[in-house]
């Protein structure tokens, strides 16, 4: 999809609002000219026809209703920008995290997230000036001059004709002035979003750092990064000023020519009082809209900026996301609706080929297996070899460039990836806990989930063994992160939110780190009833674990190497024997 109608579209959901706006901005216009004529028309009658109160009284009142108008019209077209505005950066924000979801853990992997946070952030903030201010101060700005030009013109040509020659010079001076900030502000965003990134993992760094007493010299860069912003955002400002000292000087000077051109006509008695206070009073009202451009001109180039990196993630390539309603039309299918209603599914691989982009060596090379339903199934293999892959591709993260995998005979690439998700618990290694309760990060497995189920899957997955000696038990903050909790800990959490999720899909990564005999007792337990029933892929790390699997796959650079189980393993050399033997005790 390409940017432009993207962000129209983004545009139409507040168009009502945009509407309000620029029709209060026009209205306030038609009032000025009200104004300015009801203004000339009563200090003409005042100071020269010597009209008492009562004469113009009707003139007064009219202008006092005029102001107050203009007053509401202001405060209405004010209110109604802001409403645009957030509405724009409301869907913009869903949008965009929509999007960080179903690209998925690949992607995030990629890119910084301190980065990303400050795009979500502040680059989404800084649309709020550009459709409040700029875009309906470019309509003002191109309808109010005009209109005054139609009023001026048949009362005074001569006048209108200075008025016409000195505008273009404004948005003509915008124009080159803004070609030049348009690469500063460009710089300062992208420096902005380095200084988010770097800082974000010097904080989660912090530890490493001081053990290596690094922090010091961190700083310094910090700092260093922190000084680069300020110069740029000096230099953009720089140019800010100028730009509108230049567009003030052009107003200011245009205003002058009106008032000389004007006041010597007066003299010679060319042209009426009247007229000539009328022109007067509007000339300033007619440069207004466009010196107001001038200086917004500055909040659309830093939206110009943000937008592009904005939509460069919306358009990254990647599963698109599944929305509900397109959901309901792939449930019609009734192939799809019976794998989601499956509670046994085989999985399939076949001639799977996968590799990350500008990676010339392919993750996944040609891969085919097969996994029966209720088995459980073990991933072995060196580092590298590509089990975290197959996972990311069961996730559906990443999408093979050739291959396809089947679910009970219909290709998961049919079936929606958001769908199908909900039939996979996820055991990673290190599980992302949030800071929160312990309960509530069990109940992530299945939000609807009765106080009584979450309780019932901490103590399946022995959550209880240690949230007991905390004082709140499961409703214990555990920090960010899980700060808290050990690893062994943390890795429980996860499988308690499996139990909870009971779905008949369930992907594991071992832990590679020694634990204690006795959690690793507890963990073996806690795995082996979470995997009961359901079809289970494991990558292994654990020799207790092969032994309980029903097949093992030997992967080695993203191919198959060896499969069976683990008496046929054992018997035979090869990749698995190598393993094995090399660590001992586990691969
Ligand atoms: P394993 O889980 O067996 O250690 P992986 O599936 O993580 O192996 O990795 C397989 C190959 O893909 C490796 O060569 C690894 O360097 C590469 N790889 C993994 N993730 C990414 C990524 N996000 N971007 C680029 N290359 C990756």
């Amino acid at each position: 999809m390409n940017l432009d109608s993207r962000l129209l579209r983004q545009i139409t959901h507040a168009r009502f609002w945009l509407a309000l706006t620029v029709f209060c901005g026009l209205g306030n216009g038609v009032l000025i000219i009200l104004w300015a004529r009801r203004l000339s028309r009563v200090v003409a009658e005042v100071f020269l026809q010597q009209a008492g109160l009562d004469e113009v009284h009707g003139y007064l009142v009219a202008l006092i209703v005029i102001v107050l108008a203009r007053a509401a019209l202001l405060l209405v077209g004010e209110g109604s920008a802001g409403a645009a505005a957030a509405r724009i950066k409301r869907t913009l924000r869903a949008a965009l995290m929509e999007r960080l979801f179903s690209l998925g853990a690949a992607y995030a992997r990629d890119e910084r997230s301190g980065e990303l946070a400050t795009v979500v952030s502040e680059g989404v903030e800084s649309l709020d000036a550009y459709f409040s201010q700029y875009l309906p101060q470019l309509v003002m700005a191109a309808a109010l001059p005009l209109m005054m030009l139609l009023t001026v013109f048949p009362l005074d040509w001569l006048t209108g004709l200075v008025l016409l020659l000195t505008a273009p010079l404004i948005p003509l001076f915008m124009i080159l002035i803004g070609k030049a900030g348009e690469v500063l502000t460009r710089r300062q965003f992208t420096a902005l979003r380095r200084m988010g990134a770097y800082f974000l993992d010097t904080l989660q760094g912090l530890t490493t750092l001081k053990l290596l007493n690094q922090s010091q010299a961190r700083g310094k860069e910090i700092a260093a990064v922190g000084e680069r912003y300020r110069q740029t955002t000096m230099k953009v400002l720089r140019l800010t000023f100028l730009s509108a000292f230049a567009l003030e000087l052009i107003a200011t000077i245009g205003t002058a020519i009106v008032a000389v051109e004007i006041g010597l006509r007066l003299l010679y008695g060319r042209i009426m009082f009247e007229q000539a206070f009328f022109v007067l009073l509007i000339a300033p009202e007619f440069y207004l809209p466009l010196r107001m451009l001038g200086l917004r001109f500055h909040a659309g180039m830093s939206a110009a900026a943000a937008v592009g990196r904005i939509f460069e993630i919306l358009n990254a390539a990647g599963s698109s996301p599944i929305r509900n309603e397109e959901g309901e039309k792939y449930l019609k299918k009734p192939e799809v609706r019976s794998i989601l209603e499956e509670q046994h599914l085989e999985i399939r691989f076949d001639r799977v080929t996968f590799a990350y982009p500008q990676r010339e060596q392919a993750a996944l090379d040609n891969l085919s297996f097969a996994i029966a339903p209720g088995t459980l199934t073990a991933l072995v293999g060196p580092s590298g070899a590509g089990k975290s892959t197959i996972f990311q591709i069961l996730l559906r993260f990443v999408v093979p460039q050739s291959g396809q995998v089947w679910v009970n005979g219909v290709a998961l690439s049919s079936i929606p990836a958001e769908l199908w998700r909900q039939k996979i618990a996820w055991v990673p290694q290190r599980p992302h806990l949030f800071n929160t309760s312990l309960a509530a990060n069990i109940a992530l497995g299945n939000p609807e989930a009765s106080r009584e189920a979450i309780v019932r899957a901490a103590r399946m997955a022995f959550v209880d063994e240690f949230a007991e000696v905390f004082p709140q038990g499961l409703d214990t903050m555990i920090g960010e992160g899980g700060a808290r909790l050990s690893g062994g800990q943390a890795q429980r959490v996860a499988l308690a939110r499996a139990f909870l999720r009971n779905t008949p899909l369930l992907l594991m990564d071992e832990p590679t780190n020694y634990l204690d005999p006795q959690l690793e007792t507890l963990l073996e337990q806690a795995s082996s009833l979470v995997c009961e029933g359901r079809t289970v892929l494991i990558i292994a790390h654990r020799l207790s674990t092969v032994h309980r699997a029903d097949k093992i796959l030997v992967l080695q650079r993203g191919r198959l190497v060896q499969s069976g189980t683990y008496t046929e393993l054992s018997a035979s050399s090869g990749l698995y024997r190598d393993l094995f033997e090399a660590y001992g005790q586990g691969v």
